[in-house]
């Protein structure tokens, strides 16, 4: 599966935020491809969260295909919301207009996803289904 390797290690980071852009370099400085998870809908240096005493910053749209270029874009839904306590309509539109957005952003085709806090039931599996993801990881 992997040129007869027996094991693969990979790299991969949600929510567009300010600090990629260091793992970026890193990760180019070393060869190593990593995946970034995005939140289409969030991309915006005013949009944050804390993390402990730190503040963290998504990053503007603007200039993300080139500082990812080279590196897997995988989706990670439109607001970040707790998929598994929203209804099957909201779930789909977060999927399905991330994705749409992420394609058109990055002119690739989107396949990954990460669910946001890692929640997810089989509603909405089967809705990620609909919506041509092919894998997602929690
Ligand atoms: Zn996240």
């Amino acid at each position: 599966m992997w040129d007869g390797k027996q094991k693969a290690v990979t790299f991969s980071y949600d929510d567009g935020v300010c600090q990629d852009r260091r793992l970026v370099d890193m990760f180019n400085y070393y060869h190593v491809k990593a995946t970034f998870n995005l939140n289409s809908g969030m991309q915006t240096y005013a949009s944050h969260y804390d993390f402990g005493n730190v503040r963290v910053h998504h990053m503007n749209a603007e200039g993300l295909k080139e500082l990812y270029k080279g590196h897997e874009i995988a989706a990670h839904t439109l607001t970040h919301q707790d998929l598994t306590k929203l209804d099957k309509d909201t779930v789909y539109n977060e999927v399905y207009l991330d994705k749409q957005n992420l394609e058109r952003m990055f002119d690739c085709q989107i396949t990954g996803m990460a669910y946001p806090y890692g929640t997810y039931n089989d509603e909405v599996v089967q809705i990620l289904k609909k919506c041509k993801i092919q894998y997602a990881r929690s």
